[in-house]
């Protein structure tokens, strides 16, 4: 757990979350501000302040993360009709929250580019 991190005091229970999915790994809940019909945050329970900041010993976490990824948007009912997966990196890359997230974003067409 690192100091000051929402989504690991998210992870400890200290800030409620409304959650969808969690394992020994991974923990998945509903984004406060969604930006589609279904938007869900992916992450892992060890912080890791951003997918480029994943060394090799995170191989197999990264392959997790993808995996529940998966099976919940299956479960939302989005994989029949597509869904879109979404990583911010950084400043430019409009990351806010320093713990490795992946959204999940679904339920309405998603435009390209992004913006
Ligand atoms: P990003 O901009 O990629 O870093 O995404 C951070 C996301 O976290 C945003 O979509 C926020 O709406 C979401 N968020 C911030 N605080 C919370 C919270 N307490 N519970 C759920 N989602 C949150
Ligand atoms: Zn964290």
């Amino acid at each position: 757990m690192a100091e000051d991190c929402l989504f690991c005091k998210i992870i400890a229970g200290d800030i409620p979350s409304n959650k969808v999915y969690s394992d020994d790994d991974v923990y998945a809940f509903h984004d406060i501000n969604p930006a589609a019909p279904s938007h869900i945050l992916v992450i892992p329970v060890r912080h890791l302040s951003a997918v480029n900041a994943a060394a090799n010993e995170d191989e197999a976490l990264l392959g997790k993360l993808v995996l529940a990824a998966n099976k919940i948007a299956e479960q939302e009912g989005l994989a029949a009709e597509g869904f879109r997966y979404v990583i911010n990196t950084g400043d430019k890359g409009g990351q806010t929250v320093h713990h490795l997230h992946l959204h999940i974003l679904g339920g309405r067409q998603m435009n390209w580019p992004p913006g």
